[in-house]
């Protein structure tokens, strides 16, 4: 394992540096720690405007081929810049899905004429995408997309739900997965589509959060048409479409950000409980090892697959312990801070509450990020089957026609 960046590596972190330095001041202001997006217009546009000036500089999509606007960089580039970005805070939230997942599917699956109307657009912030995948019957198991598809001519006619929709509300593009032929098991029936959000056969409903924020929708498909153009990859091969959108979106480096055990060491320099100063105190003090020795464990689990990047290797799927421990210490550490800050744990407005609200704004955001791109159990699977060599999970349906699935009704 490499803890130092090579020589060149580090000329590209000085030279990304200096760039942002320069670059970052009137852009800031808009990042949130914790990934909750205010959705306002006025932040809509400096993150655009932030994600354009990247993309004059080849900073935007670091790893996509220059003919397509990209920089044609490796991995461990995107990755040192994104550290450095993170640094300075003008990291927005809007594009990651788009720039992360459903672009690079568009880029693998569409033709040149597709790729050539839409790439650069979206690697300028000028249109966002989003992933249509998740269903009410089908989120964890994404083969069994209920949204059905039937051809009519060269069009197809889709009808039915998603749900969980990240910014659909804001989007103009998605890419869809549908199913084609439930007279077959249910990853051979699929087929993936890109669409146009601004249909108006497509219907985006706001799902209200515990946070107070709408950061995802459900999305209603009524008899909304597409050409079958807009295909992306062969009828019935829409899983394997959606495996390239996953393993993106498994491969995203970086994890969450929010309160590290230092933020709550200082805090409990300020507090005191019944016993005294709470940094004196033996509970807290056992859970503060358990931070820094999961902290430090984390740490260099990502040191591993930088180097994995660094040597232009594929990280393997040991990179989804990253987000399990990562996701639940910060519950953990939130839910601890909240306690420690007593009445005003209850305030969840920066401006008022201790810390700038930094522990309550991620003992909401915890919960979403143990769910989204894989819960803690489909990742222990996937620890367990693929790191681990464990036998498989029960998987009853897999030689199943869809239609003979039974749907509980
Ligand atoms: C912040 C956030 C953003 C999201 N953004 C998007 C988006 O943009 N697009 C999109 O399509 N989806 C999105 N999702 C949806 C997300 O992918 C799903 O919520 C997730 O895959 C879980 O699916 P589900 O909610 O249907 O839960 P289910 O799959 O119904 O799971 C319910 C429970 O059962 C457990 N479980 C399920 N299967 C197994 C198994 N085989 N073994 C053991 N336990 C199991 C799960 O771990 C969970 O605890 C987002 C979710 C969140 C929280």
């Amino acid at each position: 394992m490499d803890f130092n960046d090579s020589p060149e590596e580090a000329a590209y972190r000085e030279a990304a540096r200096a760039w942002l330095e320069k670059n970052a001041a009137e852009h800031k202001g808009g990042a949130s720690a914790n990934g909750r997006r205010p959705n306002s217009p006025e932040h809509m546009a400096m993150a655009k405007s932030w994600q354009a000036k990247k993309a004059d500089a080849g900073y935007a999509c670091i790893t996509w081929p220059k003919e397509w606007g990209g920089a044609g960089g490796t991995p461990i580039q995107s990755v040192i810049f994104g550290q450095e970005e993170a640094k300075v805070g003008v990291n927005y939230g809007y594009f990651t899905i788009g720039l992360g997942m459903c672009v690079p599917t568009v880029m693998a699956f569409a033709d040149a004429g597709t790729k050539t109307r839409f790439v650069k657009p979206a690697m300028r912030g000028e249109e966002i995408w989003c992933q249509l995948f998740s269903e009410p019957a089908g989120g964890s198991d994404v083969a069994a997309a209920r949204t059905r598809a039937v051809r009519d001519g060269d069009d197809w006619v889709i009808n039915g739900q998603k749900v969980w929709t990240t910014g659909a509300q804001y989007c103009d593009y998605g890419i869809l997965l549908v199913r084609t032929d439930p007279d077959v098991p249910k990853h051979k029936g699929l087929t993936m589509f890109w669409i146009d959000m601004h249909d108006p056969a497509v219907e985006v409903r706001p799902i209200h959060q515990a946070s107070g924020g709408s950061e995802f929708n459900e999305v209603y498909f009524t008899d909304l048409r597409v050409k079958d153009s807009q295909r992306l990859g062969e009828v019935g091969e829409g899983w394997k479409v959606a495996l390239v959108t996953l393993m993106n979106e498994r491969l995203a480096v970086g994890g969450s950000s929010g309160p590290d055990y230092k933020l709550i060491m200082d805090l409990a320099r300020q507090t005191s409980g019944p016993g005294g100063p709470t940094m004196k105190d033996g509970a807290f003090r056992e859970k503060l090892a358990d931070w820094y020795v999961a902290a430090e464990g984390l740490k260099l689990t990502r040191f591993r697959t930088m180097t994995a990047l660094s040597r232009g290797q594929t990280p393997g799927p040991e990179s989804s312990i990253g987000k399990i421990i990562a996701a639940n210490q910060m519950q953990d550490m939130s839910n601890q801070g909240v306690e420690m800050e007593d009445q005003y744990g209850i305030l969840a407005d920066p401006s008022e509450a201790p810390m700038q609200a930094a522990f309550q704004q991620s003992l909401l955001w915890a919960p979403g990020l143990r769910i989204a791109g894989g819960t803690d159990e489909i990742l222990k699977n996937i620890i367990a089957e693929r790191v681990l060599g464990l036998p498989g999970d029960v998987r009853v349906d897999k030689d199943v026609a869809f239609k003979d699935v039974p749907t509980g009704r």
